[in-house]
């Protein structure tokens, strides 16, 4: 089928300051990511803070526009459309539901923002849908009168779920929906998403840095690394078999709950390195166990895998650095 969501080359470079007086420089966030989605399916996208993850969601939600490159929607190009037409296909659900939500607004002012936002609907009919929805995301009807502060974790994440699928939309970007949140709730809320999912044929945008999370959730993987997808496929082939140094590195790596701490180095060995002067050619290089000076001099290009694509020479045949039998 068509697909519902398509990335076509698309880049994203700011220019940046460093120091006070220094001459801004490029940083390119995003660098030529393309992939597509069909309905239902979900896409995780992992890697760690400052691989481009956040930049991708916000050009996504109409945020900030991409310097090359378009995303289309039912395939028609986003940045052609106004924001309404953006807000009903692709909405968003925050890492943290205690600092997305005003603390001095009701859960119904909260879920029913987006309607009134955008002026649709009566008092009467915005107050139905937000019934409703509530009772979609096992909310009873009774706490639209209460306040954030009144809830759980877990409960302030289903109105954030809420607020989101209020305006019925195609397309749900999660930035690390169930990091902020405890363990035995985590669960009951991906449950809750992948329910959503089945019952409105919604795809997802699943950035997480928690592999478990999205070997659980995701259909397909995307992994990025400065800027770029260096690995994607299915889940089964990505977690059974992945090809790229880097994508082994994540999966060996010991995830700390805390999203904000990042990935730990500790088996990656070299930091993460500063995104305005990416190494050059592979930018993996520094942090490779297989790196050969052929990586330092040129970059992989994109080689296809099964179910998707890895960007290492040592998966390319065109490559001096070929290896048909190496998995990492
Ligand atoms: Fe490692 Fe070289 Fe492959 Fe990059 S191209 S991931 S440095 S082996
Ligand atoms: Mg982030």
């Amino acid at each position: 089928s068509d697909p519902v969501l398509e990335l076509r080359g698309v880049s994203k470079t700011y220019r940046v300051k460093q120091g006070l007086f220094g001459t801004p420089v490029p940083l390119r966030a995003v660098d030529d990511v393309s992939f597509s989605l069909g309905r239902g399916e979900v896409l995780g996208l992992v890697g760690e803070s400052g691989c481009g993850k956040s930049t991708l969601a916000k050009i996504l939600l109409g945020l900030d526009m991409p310097t090359k490159g378009k995303v289309l929607v039912d395939g028609e190009e986003i940045g052609g459309q106004d924001r309404l037409a953006l807000a009903r296909r692709i909405q968003p659900i925050f890492q943290d539901p205690y600092s997305s939500l005003n603390p001095r607004k009701t859960i119904h002012d909260i879920v029913s923002l987006p309607l009134r936002v955008h002026g649709i609907g009566d008092a009467t009919s915005r107050d139905k849908a937000v019934r409703e929805t509530l009772d979609l995301v096992g909310l009873p009807v009774r706490v639209v009168n209460t306040y954030p502060s009144q809830m759980s974790g877990g409960q302030r994440q289903r109105v954030a779920i809420a607020r989101a699928l209020i305006m019925r939309p195609e397309i749900v970007i999660c930035d690390e929906p169930t990091s902020a949140l405890d363990v035995s709730v985590q669960s009951q809320i991906l449950n809750l998403l992948n329910d959503l999912r089945n019952e409105f044929g919604l795809t997802y945008l699943f950035i997480s840095h928690d592999l478990a999370v999205v070997e659980h959730l995701a259909t397909r993987v995307a992994v990025m690394y400065l800027g770029r997808i260096v690995e994607e496929a299915s889940v089964a082939d990505l977690f059974d078999a992945p090809r790229h140094p880097y994508t082994r590195a994540l999966l060996n790596s010991v995830l700390t709950p805390d999203p904000s701490q990042g990935v730990p180095d500790t088996q990656l060995g070299a930091a993460f390195p500063n995104p305005i002067a990416p190494p050059s050619g592979c930018h993996f290089h520094p942090r490779c166990p297989f790196a050969q000076d052929h990586c330092s001099a040129q970059a992989p290009r994109a080689v296809p895998r099964s179910g998707g694509h890895v960007e290492c020479h040592l998966q390319d045949p065109d490559s001096p650095m070929y290896r048909p039998d190496f998995t990492v």
